[in-house]
């Protein structure tokens, strides 16, 4: 019978989580969730030097964010509130004993030895080693604990030893890679692992090999940098008895050159994208087909994924980072989102660039607007911007016009042509207009049908009359249509024109 599948991500908390991180911890997920398995979260923090504790709150928050699909969370959203593992060690370092435990059974059973070589003794050693190609032969391997003692003695080496792993001198090991496919080493070019340290802490390598023996893990899904790491595991694993867990080593992310991304060609953390205002589907989406794909399916839900997604579809060569196509997508989720859920994800945005909370009746005026603002931005910060026209209270106003752009102040001032050759003055035009619009009944007509009755009325081309009073209502020149304009009310827009013909004429 098959082993139920259990996965795991074991990030190191050492900042934020970039991109590469979360298509990792993506695959894991979605192979125990596509399996009918189990989702594990270790946190690896056995590097005290770099750990850093914010980073821990940081994985869980993203982790719910993109997987989950959870908007609101925050580093100070419970640990548990909206999990997305069904187990979690909070701490690898917390499970020391643990760990030397299994090295002690080791020497114990004469599969690990203490080696007191010293620092000096070594480095002659490792340079040999280097020169000729070749490993470091512990004149320990194969000591009990008393006889190595002695030595150590005789011969003036380090009173406190470190534990090695005897790896077999010969043979070969080959690991089964669910993406790299099978993968040899000869045993005779695999070191004598150090799995203690003198001061009695354990070594990365047996910590990863115990945690996941003792979670149950049976498939160990990670960068293709831990790929010669995981032959190294793989003896302290067999030493031990245990099964040696399936792996799938996934090929790195690199930028569009396929040289290693960094800072300097995107955004790398996965948070910079959801404070740029991208839907988590869209990011998740992302990540999906950043190295897997199904046939020429462009746009796939959670759902979806779930359903299709194995490692026969992941090939072996790099991914390239394209921050294109996670607008690209971006636009196509906004448009398929609930009007309230892009609302209220906006709010935070809106509330600190007003620099104030939006009043209920505001907020659902911005409801209201929804449905024609996500349909014109790439993302929520740009959907804010597009809004802004709604919140400038008549006291900002006159700022607002006083910071037009250039191309925007052109358009505004531009005389209007009337009839075949006559012409009028765009100042004239707005003084017409807004006393059009104060005798007009707003009740019977639209904003848009008022201004072209208007329009038509005086002569003009409607559109270049249009862009006018976009400008003039909008403080630009791209606006949502005039259905979204008209949620201001008739007495705030002609307030508005009112403060742009003072301003900008
Ligand atoms: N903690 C390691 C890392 O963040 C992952 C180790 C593993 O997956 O085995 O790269």
């Amino acid at each position: 019978m098959n082993k139920k599948v259990v996965t795991r991500f074991a990030p190191s908390p050492t900042g934020y989580l970039h991109i590469g991180n979360a298509r990792t911890a993506l695959f894991a997920w979605l192979y125990a969730r596509a399996n009918g398995g189990k989702f594990k979260l270790r946190i690896e923090d056995t590097d005290r030097e770099r750990y850093y504790p914010d980073a821990v709150k940081v994985i869980y928050r993203d982790l719910k964010w993109l997987l989950g699909g959870k908007d609101d969370v925050t580093l100070e959203t419970d640990v548990e509130d909206g999990a997305v593992w069904d187990e979690l060690c909070e701490s690898q370092f917390a499970r020391a004993d643990r760990h030397r435990e299994v090295a002690e059974k080791l020497i114990a059973e004469g599969k690990a030895y203490y080696c007191h070589l010293s620092k000096e003794k070594l480095d002659v050693m490792r340079d040999e080693a280097r020169k000729n190609g070749g490993i470091i032969h512990s004149p320990y391997r194969g000591l009990t604990p008393e006889e190595a003692r002695a030595k150590a003695e005789a011969e003036g080496d380090d009173k406190d030893p470190v534990v090695r792993l005897m790896v077999p001198n010969e043979g070969t090991m080959t690991l089964n890679d669910m993406v790299q496919g099978e993968v040899t080493v000869d045993n005779a070019r695999v070191d004598d692992l150090v799995l203690l340290r003198a001061n009695g802490t354990p070594i990365y390598h047996l910590s990863v090999v115990v945690d996941d023996y003792d979670a149950g893990v049976t498939h160990v899904i990670r960068g293709a940098d831990h790929l010669n790491n995981a032959f190294k595991q793989a003896h302290i694993i067999k030493a031990m008895g245990w099964d040696v867990p399936v792996y799938a080593h996934l090929p790195l992310v690199t930028n569009m050159k396929g040289a290693k991304l960094s800072k300097r060609d995107a955004d790398v953390a996965l948070w910079d994208y959801k404070e740029k205002g991208v839907l988590s589907e869209a990011f998740f989406n992302y990540l999906l087909r950043l190295g897997w794909s199904h046939g020429e399916d462009e746009i796939i839900s959670r759902e979806k994924a779930i359903e299709w997604f194995g490692f026969d579809a992941i090939g072996k060569s790099s991914s390239k980072f394209d921050e294109a196509n996670i607008t690209h997508l971006n636009v196509n989720y906004l448009k398929e989102a609930n009007d309230e859920r892009v609302a209220e994800l906006s709010r935070d945005i809106l509330e600190k660039k007003l620099d104030r909370e939006l009043t209920e009746a505001e907020f659902i005026t911005f409801v209201k607007a929804m449905p024609e603002l996500k349909n014109r931005v790439k993302s929520v910060v740009e959907l804010v911007d597009l809004s802004m026209f709604m919140w400038v209270d008549s006291e900002h106003e006159e700022t607002m016009f006083k910071g037009l752009d250039e191309k925007s102040v052109k358009n505004l001032v531009k005389p209007l042509k009337v009839g075949e050759d006559g012409e009028m003055s765009a100042k004239d035009a707005l003084e017409k207009c807004i006393s059009y619009l104060e005798g007009a009944d707003w009740n019977k007509t639209d904003f848009n049908q008022l201004l072209c009755d208007f329009s038509n009325e005086q002569g003009f081309k409607l559109g270049k009359f249009l862009m006018i009073i976009r400008i003039a209502v909008c403080f630009s020149g791209v606006t949502p249509p005039f259905e979204v304009m008209e949620l201001l009310g008739k007495d705030r827009i002609i307030n508005r024109l009112k403060t742009c013909l003072k301003t900008c004429f």
